[in-house]
């Protein structure tokens, strides 16, 4: 089973490889872009990411000569900002280190921030041939309907056992082109809902296939429903300018800039908790006026719904109690500072509304 697996698998992806920009790419550091931009988002997604940011920063050393803002401006809109604060921060520590270089040993790759073990072996396998075996949703779906696989799919100890079997069917030397093989496999053929048996390169060898549990396999337990947030922000305003807040690094669309504000807390109304929060956040004591808008964002742990307020402070002068930073800016001026989606929204809104 092992050779004939790959074998087949190698065969079908020469004439069927998806056509990406980092494939055949001479620079490992854009095979380590490409697989922290494909954390937890579709290529279709990361397609204009990716072009746009090797524009941007075409090496490491680009990269690590870059500000904070720039970096996280070239990455809004792709979601979990931290993936490009760590980018930021390994490209530092690769300019001191190494060189400006990526070094190919999947133990010091590990060391650097952003990159775990999935992503390790990615680079390792890709970037410098190393027999590292890469275990993503793809590849975990393929075998275990290849290999009629039962547990579930999503606990770690499925996680580090498929990996292990990923491994033992690794053709040495090859391990690049199989990982991707099996990735690209899991993604255009041996899809979630009705794959694509017709077209794939190894029903004779499917257990899936054979005893027609394609749509049964792979198991996966089910995950507990995501809790719906109800939050506001305020829309300060002082002659012709809007007041922003820089988040701290840490956390949620940590250093991203957004409108003062936050989660009502149980039985509270939009007015009540935005003059707590306010109070909390920049020490004044607003009083809440018209409702600019409503937005809605999912987000991969939970879902918010957002109204935003029109707010005055009475000439009150707010303090970074929590953020890092305040800045009052123009309309025009909000569009370069990095944002999430819903305060991109907002902002948006304000610039059409004048
Ligand atoms: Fe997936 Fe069907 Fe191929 Fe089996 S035969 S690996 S179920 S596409």
């Amino acid at each position: 089973m092992n050779d004939e697996f790959s074998r087949l698998l190698l065969e079908w992806y020469k004439i069927n490889a998806r056509s990406l920009p980092w494939r055949g790419h001479p620079d490992p550091y854009a095979v380590w872009v490409s697989e922290i931009m494909l954390q937890q988002t579709r290529v279709e997604t990361v397609l204009p990411y990716f072009q746009r940011w090797m524009l941007l920063f075409p090496s490491i050393s680009a990269l690590a000569a870059a500000n904070e803002q720039e970096v996280l401006k070239a990455w809004e809109g792709l979601g979990y900002y931290s993936r490009a604060r760590s980018l930021h921060k390994a490209a530092q520590l690769m300019a001191e280190r190494y060189g400006g270089s990526l070094p190919s040993d999947p133990t010091l790759l590990l060391k650097l921030p952003g990159i775990g073990p999935y992503t390790a072996a990615a680079i390792a396998s890709i970037a410098f041939g190393l027999d590292e075996a890469v275990v993503d949703g793809n590849v975990k779906r393929v075998l275990a309907r290849v290999l009629d696989y039962r547990a579930p799919v999503n606990t770690p100890a499925a996680e580090k056992e498929l990996r292990t079997i990923a491994r033992s069917l690794l053709p040495e030397g090859k391990a690049g082109d199989y990982n991707q093989a099996l990735m690209d496999l899991g993604a255009t053929v041996c899809t979630p809902r009705s794959p694509a048996c017709s077209r794939c390169p190894v029903t004779s060898l499917c257990a899936a296939f054979q005893d027609h549990l394609q749509e049964q396999l792979p198991v996966v337990s089910e995950k507990p429903a995501i809790p719906h947030y109800r939050v506001t922000a305020a829309i300060l305003r002082r002659g012709g300018r809007v007041l922003i807040a820089h988040r701290p690094d840490n956390g949620l669309l940590g250093g991203m800039w957004e409108f003062p504000g936050g989660k009502l807390e149980p039985g509270e109304t939009d007015a009540a908790a935005l003059v707590r929060e306010l109070q909390e956040e920049l020490g004044i004591t607003v009083t809440v006026g018209e409702q600019l808008g409503t937005y809605r964002h999912v987000y991969t742990h939970f879902r918010v719904t957002l109204h935003a307020y029109y707010t005055s402070a009475d000439g009150q002068e707010p303090q970074a109690l929590e953020a890092s930073e305040l800045r009052w800016v123009s309309l025009d001026e909000l569009e370069d500072f990095p944002m999430g989606k819903i305060d991109r929204m907002i902002s948006r809104d304000l610039l059409a509304k004048g």
